[in-house]
């Protein structure tokens, strides 16, 4: 952890050594980030030297991360199965050619020739292979995690990976696919991996995590709960987006988007990718403009978008609704604050998407260009119209939309969407 120079309270301002193990700041209860000392980096590595785009996965980006590949100490400490540097994928479709803008899908959930790949095929993968790594260098041994999907099946392939023991807390109302992969490991190593199913969503499963887990020695890996290890691993969502890459990749020039439309729930990603950009900036290689950052929600429960509307500094909670877009079903969020603030300055906004407005998304996308969409990711993709209306997509901008996971993992829900079968 060479360039990690401390851990910071977003809110209150404290400042904690970088070896200090902890949750939320005592201070006040927010959340806490890791600090790298990006003068040391540049002064070490040069503007770019750290970055290693030979290689294909989230490591590339080398000393910009908490573990560094190229670091003997660091490298033992590093879980990898092959996750990020996906591509930015080209998307054709109609309201985007019209208004001129190119539309890239940033696609988490499907392996692509000659890139990275996510191994359970969801964007959460960053943030566990990140998480597990960091935990195994401070020698934990036990995890615990709240979850509505796609982090439980991830953190627990990765434990297994690691020889590290977790506890997987989710709702009985889980997506199958996810909630029978855990089972499976939970079955195949009992010693290893725990499947505790509680009614309701993240936030009775968090409850249980704090309760049940944290007294018996598990460390919580909840959302923003650890000091920014997740956030670390979804950093390189936006270090991809603006990575050289085609005609930009012989002058090694760095380059955001315009607009950024991601799938908000607990919003580690809106998070993560601010970072990234900030500390491009600060290490000279992109200016201080940033993507307009939109967080699309569903329609069910929208805590972002409601006090977005209102000014609000921070969320009121209200109770989540039902959604098939699970991923999307979190009512609050220790981390939802900085996400409003993160949203509101790059000039973006949240807004809101029905079931029905994804499931046509699903619908439409399967059948005229073979795409298979997650509800969350395809709830991005229907918010296009509006952001359209409201200006918020421009002639040409670069806009890319995330798609955080593979549409299987979602299959009893979108099946009939798909026409019974991918
Ligand atoms: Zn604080």
């Amino acid at each position: 952890m060479r360039y990690v120079s401390h851990l910071n309270c977003t809110t209150c301002g404290t400042n904690y050594p970088a070896d200090h193990l902890m949750g939320l700041c005592p201070v006040d209860g927010r959340r806490v980030q890791i600090v790298l000392d990006c003068e040391r980096l540049e002064k070490e590595r040069g503007r770019d030297g750290w970055w290693h785009p030979d290689r294909n996965d989230l490591w590339r980006f080398g000393g910009l991360l908490p573990l560094d590949f190229t670091d003997a100490e660091d490298r033992r400490h590093i879980v990898t199965l092959g996750e990020g540097s996906t591509p930015c994928v080209p998307y054709a479709y109609p309201l985007a050619e019209r208004l001129g803008c190119s539309l890239e899908v940033k696609d988490e959930g499907k392996p692509y020739t000659g890139y990275g790949a996510n191994p359970t095929l969801s964007f959460k993968d960053r943030g566990m292979a990140m998480t597990v790594s960091i935990a195994k260098a401070f020698g934990l041994t036990r995890l615990a995690i709240p979850t509505q999907g796609n982090a439980g099946d991830s953190l627990a392939e990765y434990a297994l990976a690691a020889g590290i023991q977790v506890a997987v807390v989710m709702s009985p109302d889980t997506d199958l696919p996810i909630l029978g992969r855990v089972a499976a490991l939970a079955r195949l190593h009992p010693e290893q991996i725990t499947l505790d199913l509680v009614d309701g969503t993240i936030i009775e499963c968090a409850q249980r995590v704090r309760e049940h887990y944290v007294p018996r020695g598990y460390f919580s890996v909840a959302t923003f709960q650890e000091p920014g290890w997740r956030a670390e691993g979804k950093k390189t969502l936006g270090l991809e987006m603006a990575e050289p890459a085609g005609d930009r990749l012989a002058s090694r020039r760095w380059s955001v988007p315009d607009v950024i439309v991601y799938p908000t729930g607990g919003g580690t990603g809106v998070v993560g990718m601010a970072k990234a950009f900030d500390e491009l900036e600060s290490l000279g290689l992109i200016g201080p403009s940033r993507p307009r950052m939109v967080s699309v929600q569903s329609a069910a429960t929208t805590p972002l978008v409601r006090a977005f509307e209102a000014g609000e500094p921070d969320i009121t909670p209200l109770p989540p609704g039902k959604t098939i877009a699970t991923g999307l079903n979190v009512a609050r969020n220790v981390g939802h604050g900085d996400v409003l603030r993160i949203i509101r300055d790059s000039g973006g906004c949240a807004l809101a998407v029905t079931d029905e407005m994804i499931l046509e998304t699903i619908r439409t996308e399967w059948r005229d260009r073979r795409f298979a969409w997650s509800p969350e990711g395809a709830a991005t993709l229907a918010a296009l119209p509006e952001l359209a209306d409201r200006r918020m997509i421009k002639p040409g901008d670069r806009v890319v939309l995330v798609n955080t996971a593979s549409a299987e993992k979602s299959m009893p829900t979108i099946r009939d969407a798909l026409g019974g079968g991918i």
